[in-house]
């Protein structure tokens, strides 16, 4: 296979965009090789512009849980196109999606719509400091949420509680109101909550997907609930990456745990920028125009995003037989490498939520961002690479979730299977 054309593509964005690439992870760095250069979608697979095929375990990072070009989606989109690109006003759009969202998701009420998930989950931290008065936050290391500046922290030295900034770029300043806490481990939330007196919010992945695929506890999220009541912090989940991914209602309809503001993103916008937080009336009702929370967007709710958006949530709703139908297939693919994996000696820790899946080249389970980070990363580089050259496009880090769509077939995974079996054999 040449990829000939996507190097040269590859050389000349890197004269013109940092990195030549308009998001990090897209390089390719830990993985090494040269990123291919996409040229277009069909279903499960993508077409790289030297005419190359792969069967797609990315999905845009998520969005399209019904593949490249779903005909529904596409459909929708002209449609709204013709009727104009963006108003600044209110359509009738964003309204029926705001329906839709209220109608599945339990805990929210009312709902507003960004145009991504840094953008929805910068806005609900404020309007939980907002509502709380408060200024601390509490994340879990492992966890992602965007890059605005607050979120950006890493662990500091020793047993510092309150974190350092992750990137050159962000104060000090602008960190120390975000205290970190391990995954599933409830005594290091418990520190905060003695550190700080000032917490407005927990924020938590409930189904991690930013360490690899890394599900939090059914107690541990209970504590963290318990915890916030008897603190008076709100609870945020995440499910920029899990919501409408792992089950239509939420995580809060596997796990039992209800959140105070869930935050979206990906799947919500069908494959265009689509973002959104929601929450009860009482903590919606603080933010600007009913409320004194400032937060707003020249493009939110644009109705091209909203038709799309519209579309995938409408089929996902009407069609909710879909997730264990996807789970199944994901379960087989996971499955079936983890046993090709063994045959040569090398052990896979696998999980999978609805259509996401995650494999970790780790001998022992995977229970937060210090265990996901014991993975042999030299081993999935060459996985990475071997399985790319063989037709097989995989996110580009170990600390990534994979997708399926529903265009992706049994027949699809049974060959990923095939060619992984192939490929262990080769760098066991
Ligand atoms: C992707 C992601 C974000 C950020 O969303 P963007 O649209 O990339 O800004 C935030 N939180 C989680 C859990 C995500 O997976």
């Amino acid at each position: 296979m040449s990829t000939d054309a996507s190097k040269k593509a590859f050389e000349e964005a890197q004269a013109l965009i940092p990195g030549g690439v308009n998001s990090p992870v897209r390089a390719f760095k830990s993985v090494g090789g040269t990123p291919v250069f996409i040229k277009e979608g069909e279903g499960g697979h993508l077409i790289d512009i030297d005419g190359n095929s792969y069967v797609d375990y990315v999905q845009s990072w998520g969005p399209l849980i019904f593949g490249h070009r779903d005909e529904h989606i596409e459909a929708a989109v002209i449609d709204a196109v013709r009727h104009g690109l963006s108003f600044g006003a209110p359509t009738l759009a964003e309204t029926e999606l705001a329906k839709e969202v209220v109608s599945i998701f339990d805990s929210i009420d009312k709902v507003r719509f960004v145009s991504s998930g840094t953008e929805a989950v910068m806005s609900a931290i404020r309007l939980a400091r907002g509502y709380t008065g408060r200024d601390d936050i509490v994340k879990f290391e492992g966890c992602y949420h965007g890059h605005s500046d607050s979120l950006l922290v890493q662990a500091g030295s020793g047993l510092a509680t309150f974190g350092n900034p992750s990137s050159p770029g962000v104060p000090a300043d602008f960190t120390k109101h975000t205290l970190l806490a391990k995954y599933n481990d409830i005594e290091s939330v418990r520190k905060c909550f003695t550190d700080s007196s000032d917490i407005a919010c927990i924020i938590i992945e409930p189904i991690a997907g930013n360490m690899g695929l890394v599900p939090a506890d059914k107690l541990f999220l209970t504590q963290l609930r318990e915890l916030c009541d008897e603190h008076g912090a709100l609870l945020i989940f995440d499910e920029v990456m899990s919501g409408f991914r792992a089950t239509l209602y939420g995580a809060e309809s596997i796990t039992g745990t209800t959140p105070d503001i869930i935050t979206l993103g990906k799947v919500i916008g069908g494959g265009m920028p689509v973002g959104a937080f929601g929450g009860k009336d009482e903590v919606m009702a603080q933010l600007s125009p009913d409320g004194p929370v400032y937060q707003a967007g020249t493009l939110s709710g644009n109705p091209v995003a909203m038709a799309a958006g519209l579309a995938a949530v409408r089929r996902l709703k009407s069609n909710a037989r879909l997730y264990p139908i996807l789970e199944a297939r994901a379960t087989r693919l996971v499955e079936g490498m983890k046993e090709a994996a063994a045959k040569h000696g090398v052990t896979l820790q696998t999980d999978v939520r609805g259509s996401m899946f995650g494999f970790f080249f780790n001998s022992d389970k995977v229970k937060d961002f210090d265990d996901a980070a014991a993975s042999d990363l030299e081993l999935f580089a060459k996985f990475h690479t071997g399985m790319l050259a063989k037709g097989y496009y995989f996110a580009c880090s170990q600390f990534e979730t994979g997708f399926i769509s529903t265009a992706t077939t049994d027949e699809m995974i049974e060959k990923t299977i095939t060619a992984a079996d192939e490929l262990f054999g080769e760098i066991a």
